[in-house]
């Protein structure tokens, strides 16, 4: 539980189960002009992203929410359809993997390199969204969060260096990239965002037991597996370097928040 003391007033911020996305009533549906198709985040990243939405605006960019907040039911539907062969999973080169050679816990550090395991996504805070700029996808064309989109000769190149140049300078309203390719083993996802003055205390209050009783509560694909290697798994795919988070500058808004 994450809570704000406020003049003598403690208000809850997130809770337990919410940290685990076990219940949505931390975030609220963004307005449809926000976001392509339903999207949802906590009100404290809705607040500095209409700040960033609005310089966004000034240079030319419709920054938009692609994905929002995640539920853990939805992130475990994902995970066991991986699991089971029934959605693919792909390499670092985001090719399909034939994942009938792999061994079980082969499987499991296959399937986190893109999707995190059920109840340590950090869609499930609110806090973190996945962005595009809707004013360069050309008519007809389908979305895919690829690196390839990212870069040079991508439509959503210009929104990304702007981006970069803003998180750099601290200039970001509190928002900076967690999967850049170093730090953990997720793979680079500059689409991906963070506000990391709640992310940062989300990350902290994460309670690993708590997630691995959620896991035997829906029994998740591969649960045996992740239970042996839980400490692994989170230290290379759900801790962000401190670091990374201290590069952006930290509003005053979160200053008095207690654990
Ligand atoms: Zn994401």
């Amino acid at each position: 539980m994450i809570t704000r003391r406020h003049g003598g007033r403690v208000t809850s911020i997130i809770s337990r189960e919410q940290l685990l996305g076990l219940n949505g009533r931390h975030v609220v549906t963004l307005e449809r002009g926000w976001t392509m198709g339903e999207c949802s985040l906590h009100p404290f990243a809705i607040a500095a992203l209409e700040q960033l939405r609005h310089d966004a605006r000034a240079e030319g960019f419709d920054l938009r929410v692609v994905s929002g907040f995640r539920s853990f039911m939805r992130q475990a539907e994902i995970w066991n359809a991986k699991a089971a062969g029934l959605r693919p999973v792909f390499d670092a080169q985001e090719q399909p993997i034939d994942t009938r050679a792999l061994s079980e816990r082969e499987l499991v550090f296959a399937i986190l390199r893109w999707s995190a395991l059920p109840g340590a996504s950090r869609h499930h805070w609110g806090s973190d969204m996945d962005v595009v700029d809707a004013a360069a996808i050309p008519p007809g064309y389908e979305l895919r969060l690829s690196v390839d989109e990212t870069r040079d000769g991508g439509p959503f190149a210009p929104l990304h260096r702007w981006l970069g140049a803003r998180i750099a300078s601290g200039r970001a309203h509190g928002f900076f990239r967690p999967y850049t390719g170093e730090g953990c083993d997720v793979a680079p996802e500059p689409w991906h965002l963070s506000f990391a003055p709640l992310a940062w205390e989300c990350q902290r209050a994460f309670d690993p037991a708590a997630m691995r009783q959620a896991h035997r509560d829906v029994g998740l694909a591969l649960q045996p597996v992740i239970e042996d290697c839980c400490e692994e798994i989170l230290g290379r795919f759900f801790h962000v370097p401190a670091a990374l988070y201290s590069s952006v500058r930290q509003p005053e808004a979160m200053a008095e928040v207690i654990t």
